[in-house]
């Protein structure tokens, strides 16, 4: 089962959880036991699995990217749009994750979520999200 979702980052670079996006997919599709992929088709922006419940983890991942990643580093691609820093940030996140599904549920951890990284907002981004059971 194919399903799309939207979501609208409000800053430059934000993790935002879609977590209950995710979830709600999985109940519809009722998918009993399978594998859930869920997917970014951008080149500026990654799915990660990380912590959930503080959120102060997010500010603690981008700004720990922002050390190894500076923006202005004189990167050769910043001279066509200047977001070199974001496509090296989601390069090594990656575009999509895959979990899980038993019993119905997404197999997450009692600490995971599912969450979108903007390194290019704000922007509207397209978020895949493929069942196979
Ligand atoms: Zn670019």
């Amino acid at each position: 089962m194919y399903a799309e979702f939207r979501i609208k980052t409000g800053k430059k670079q934000e993790i935002v959880d879609i977590t209950n996006y995710v979830k709600e997919i999985v109940r519809k599709s009722k998918v009993e036991e399978g594998l859930c992929v869920i997917y970014v088709p951008h080149a500026t922006a990654a799915v990660i699995i990380n912590e959930n419940y503080d959120p102060s983890i997010c500010d603690d991942i981008l700004n720990a990217l922002e050390k190894l990643i500076p923006k202005d580093a004189g990167y050769k691609h910043d001279r066509i749009d200047d977001n070199a820093h974001a496509h090296i940030k989601s390069g090594i996140l990656g575009p999509s994750q895959s979990i899980p599904i038993k019993n119905g549920e997404l197999q997450l951890g009692t600490w995971q979520g599912i969450a979108l990284a903007d390194f290019d907002g704000p922007r509207e981004r397209r978020v895949i999200v493929q069942i196979f059971d």
